[in-house]
């Protein structure tokens, strides 16, 4: 449990970590009868904050253990020529270097041969600043970000069903009131444990809970039903309950005709799947699905939740359009207490792609290749518009380019050696390139192969907003000293925009940053213009939702922010929501004599992402030590491989070496290892880099594997 409240001062902010956000205070650790605490401050409740109401997770808690731990860096690192090691550098020389090495690259070879790339957990200032950076200082196309790797079929899908993307079109408490929910791979007890709560009132109001997943996690033991599909066939198992709700008259004819278009090719679609032909092919029995689908079409108010297990497909944003399919088939988004939504991953998921470090996207959520989003930002910038590069690759693309067309790469909040698919080539690649400059809080394993390295402030030393998983736009505030010898990011972007002549864009000032990203956004699809710092803090730290405009000439009106989307109409062009016809597909890799095991990938409790925080506190290692590979005692006994034995997992891109945990709570035919660790156990060395062909999310959720006694 949190630290109860002390009597003193606390700083309102946010945690640090996952896309909830939830709302903590920091209070000083001598007041809050903390001993000394982390960097001098304790985590109190702050139940006001309605999405946590002061309910925290372990990492979230011991958060502050990142501010002073000891392998936190505290200076610049540069290469050096004579040993080739890593030395200490002042901030002067450090980023002289980094101007120079990309200085140099777009010299020799252009301006797109300089790489940006970013991250999911950067405030909305430092995304923005970023992509402007990438843009106008560099301009480079070849600017994308870890997000693609979290949400980004999610983004894609629901651009297209309903013109645009706003990971949960309405408050998380929904949840709760819903009559039917089917959460589709989320395991959000462990990767967003106060969530949880809504689930059980959701559960309490009477109120059914469907959770899909492979393994009976933490969360699929709270459903009223569960449904294990074989990983990467989410699309089957969503067109073939698409199906039983049109046989069984469980369709809502008026909203189909009055909300939507498409209709006809997506029923046609969906009705070639039989449900005998879907469980064959995901290994959901049909008296089952016929339970979902009867649950699904005759509750009053109904919604489905996807996360990344339908999301990290090579056929994601298919996957999640067939489950909004199901939505408009029953007649659900835009009505009271339903719909479809996303339940974003990374602190700041959402604010992360609307500001412009997306391959393909401008601030306030534009796209690149429109020719009034390139005049408008470039007028707020005060460039050429033709002068801006068009869209560039995205991340795993531009990862696989390093060293061949990309010669130099500036990284900033992000760590692909764990996190990126096929990592063991992407660690390749990132060791060809003949320049790579890291800002990051600790040496991470990316950072690690950087000529230059540049620490950074963290969460609690900084301000800056950030956007939750519901479009709620959150301030997160500075309540400690950074320690001497550290830079905010917007500093480092300062610094180095004025290297290279354009210093006076890149003000280091947060709110700068904010109020210039707010005219960015004027009139986009994720419009911050009705939004300010003064706003945020009077609010009571409960956020404003997006879409909010400014009030224009006049500014007696405040627009109120937008919490429930689509009540009226959807954000395309004639109003109307997209049916997408989609069918079903194999994997990119399906398994075979060879690799005759699926393997997926997932999170644990107690680490983060690539655990470059979170391994570095004492209590979340204790809790969450290492890898391992979840292996069905069926399987397990077919390999005469007993718990806690060490195995090999092989696939064809490598080989890593585990403890196995035998436990009946996977599927026989499958095997699953959390991402969050480098080296040996290293779960993303052997996962598949095929792309969805949308979204460009790679095929993290699928592969085949071997598993051998080592
Ligand atoms: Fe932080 Fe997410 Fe845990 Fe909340 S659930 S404390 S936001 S990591």
């Amino acid at each position: 449990a949190p630290s109860a409240s002390p009597s003193g001062s606390v700083t309102p902010t946010h945690c640090p970590y996952c896309a909830l956000q939830c709302g903590m205070g920091l209070a000083r650790a001598a007041e809050a009868g903390g001993g000394e605490g982390a960097a001098g401050v304790v985590v109190v409740e702050r139940p006001s904050f309605p999405v946590n109401g002061g309910a925290l997770c372990g990492k979230g808690r011991t958060a502050p253990a990142v501010l002073s731990s000891r392998v936190r860096l505290t200076g610049p690192l540069v290469r050096s020529a004579v040993t080739g090691e890593l030395e200490p550098a002042g901030w002067e020389e450090a980023l002289d270097r980094v101007a120079d090495g990309l200085a140099r690259t777009r010299a020799a070879y252009g301006a797109d041969a300089c790489g940006v790339f970013g991250g999911g957990g950067l405030t909305n200032e430092k995304a923005y600043s970023l992509g402007k950076f990438a843009r106008v200082v560099l301009g480079t196309s070849q600017i994308d970000y870890n997000g693609r790797f979290c949400m980004s079929s999610a983004a894609a899908a629901g651009t297209r069903a309903f013109g645009i993307d706003r990971g949960l079109p309405f408050p998380l408490a929904d949840v709760a009131r819903t009559g039917c929910l089917i959460l589709v791979g989320s395991n959000l007890a462990e990767t967003m444990p106060p969530a949880l709560r809504h689930l059980t009132e959701l559960k309490e109001n009477g109120g059914t809970l469907i959770v899909v997943d492979p393994r009976r996690t933490r969360t699929a033991e709270q459903a009223d039903l569960h449904l294990a599909p074989r990983p990467g066939t989410d699309l089957a198992l969503a067109l073939g309950l698409l199906h039983l709700v049109v046989a069984e008259g469980g369709t809502d004819e008026a909203y189909i005709r009055e909300r939507t278009t498409g209709w006809e090719e997506a029923r046609a679609a969906a009705m070639a799947h039989w449900p005998e032909y879907v469980e064959r092919i995901t290994g959901v029995p049909v008296p089952q699905l016929r339970e979902v689908a009867r649950r699904f079409a005759e509750a009053e108010h109904a919604m489905v939740l996807t996360a990344r297990g339908p999301e990290q497909q090579a056929k994601g944003t298919d996957t999640v359009g067939a489950w909004i399919n199901l939505c408009l088939a029953t007649g659900r988004p835009g009505r009271p207490l339903s719909g479809y939504g996303c339940l974003t991953g990374q602190g700041n998921g959402q604010g992360g792609r609307e500001h412009g470090q997306k391959a393909d996207q401008l601030p306030g959520y534009r796209k690149l290749t429109d020719p009034a989003a390139r005049a408008h930002v470039a007028g707020v910038w005060g460039v050429d518009p033709d002068s801006l590069p068009g869209p560039g690759r995205s991340a795993y693309e531009l990862l696989d380019a390093l060293g061949g067309d990309v010669k130099s790469l500036l990284l900033m909040g992000s760590n692909p050696v764990v996190s990126a698919p096929r990592a063991a080539h992407v660690e390749e690649r990132i060791k060809s390139l003949d320049f790579l400059a890291v800002a990051d809080v600790v040496l991470s394993e990316t950072a690690q192969l950087a000529d230059v390295v540049l620490p950074v402030t963290q969460w609690a030393e900084e301000t800056g907003t950030v956007t939750n998983l519901e479009g709620r736009v959150l301030l997160r505030r500075r309540a400690v000293e950074p320690p001497d010898g550290v830079r905010s990011d917007l500093e480092v972007l300062h610094g180095l925009a004025s290297r290279l002549g354009h210093g006076k864009g890149f003000p280091v000032e947060p709110e700068e940053v904010f109020e210039e990203l707010r005219r960015a956004s004027a009139g986009g699809v994720a419009d911050y213009s009705g939004i300010s710092y003064g706003r945020l803090v009077e609010d009571e730290g409960a956020g404003v939702f997006w879409p909010c405009p400014g009030a224009g000439d006049d500014s007696r009106r405040e627009h109120p922010g937008t919490p429930r989307l689509f009540l009226d109409r959807f954000a395309t062009e004639d109003g109307l929501a997209r049916f997408v016809p989609v069918v079903h597909r194999d994997s990119a890799e399906e398994t075979d004599s060879e690799y005759p095991v699926v393997l997926t990938t997932g999170r644990v409790l107690a680490q983060y992402q690539s655990g470059a925080q979170t391994r570095r506190v004492a209590e979340l290692n204790a809790a969450a030590p290492g890898p391992f590979v979840e292996v069905h005692p069926r399987l397990a006994a077919r390999l005469r491989v007993a718990d806690g034995e060490v195995v090999a997992v092989v696939s064809r891109r490598g080989r890593v070496v585990v403890p196995a945990r035998v436990t009946s709570s996977i599927r026989p035919d499958t095997v699953f290892m959390p991402f969050h660790w480098p080296g040996a156990g290293r779960a993303n060395t052997l996962t598949h880099p095929a792309l969805d062909p949308v979204s460009r999310m790679p095929e993290f959720k699928v592969c085949a594997v071997r598993l051998e006694r080592a």
